[in-house]
């Protein structure tokens, strides 16, 4: 069962509630509204993170919320031995964090580095794949059709069997490949795409994993 992190698991997103708490809104938002590619957005957002405390970092990411419903589908899809994995295009540092939080077992995010407990602004992406000029899975700086195909090869299990749950654009490929695709509060694209559409609690998904 593999979880977008931003506006799925998280009620918020975590550049934005940084931006907001350190002041580097305006320049986030030209980065945002620039014509850059999204993979290479990420590259110069990274930047905007250079020499925070990795304790600030954290300690701002904590506070934000969980998702209604979250936790319950969490510990509903352990219970049921399901592997729980967050994908974000978010950072392996706040990935890694929540996934603590929430008991989850694996997560896949770009890997922004930090060095003697500061962030440098450099970002490794997690695509092998990417060619920034191209289209679709290939801009993707995390492609999550990738991850959900490499871990059902790791357990044995085909794409039919696995659920993708996200909210946003970046998440369409996974959400198509998904036996059960959930799309939470998503825009048209991504309900176009879905098994099912979900608006408020994510824990009203359990009722369409016992079918
Ligand atoms: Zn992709």
């Amino acid at each position: 069962m593999v979880f977008d992190m931003d506006g799925t698991l998280l009620d918020g997103r975590t550049i934005y509630v940084l931006a907001k708490k350190l002041g580097f809104e305006e320049r986030l938002h030209k980065i945002i509204s620039s014509d850059l590619q999204k993979c290479e957005k990420t590259v110069e957002i990274a930047k905007l993170l250079s020499g925070l405390s990795v304790a600030c970092f954290l300690d701002v990411f904590d506070e934000i919320p969980l998702q209604t419903g979250a936790q319950k589908v969490i510990v509903a899809a352990r219970k049921a031995g399901m592997m729980t994995v967050i994908a974000t295009d978010s950072y392996q540092l706040a990935a890694n964090r929540l996934a603590k939080r929430l008991g989850i077992d694996r997560a896949f995010a770009n890997e922004l580095e930090f060095k003697a407990g500061k962030i440098t602004g450099r970002i490794k992406l997690n695509n092998d794949r990417l060619e920034p000029r191209m289209a679709g899975c290939k801009v993707h700086s995390v492609c999550k059709r990738d991850i959900l195909h490499k871990l059902c090869d790791e357990l044995g299990i085909a794409p039919a069997e696995s659920v993708a749950v996200g909210n946003a654009p970046n998440d369409k490929c996974m959400i198509e490949d998904a036996g059960l695709g959930v799309a939470f509060e998503a825009p048209a694209e991504l309900n176009e795409v879905a098994d099912l559409i979900l608006d408020d609690d994510l824990s009203k998904m359990l009722d369409h994993l016992r079918e």
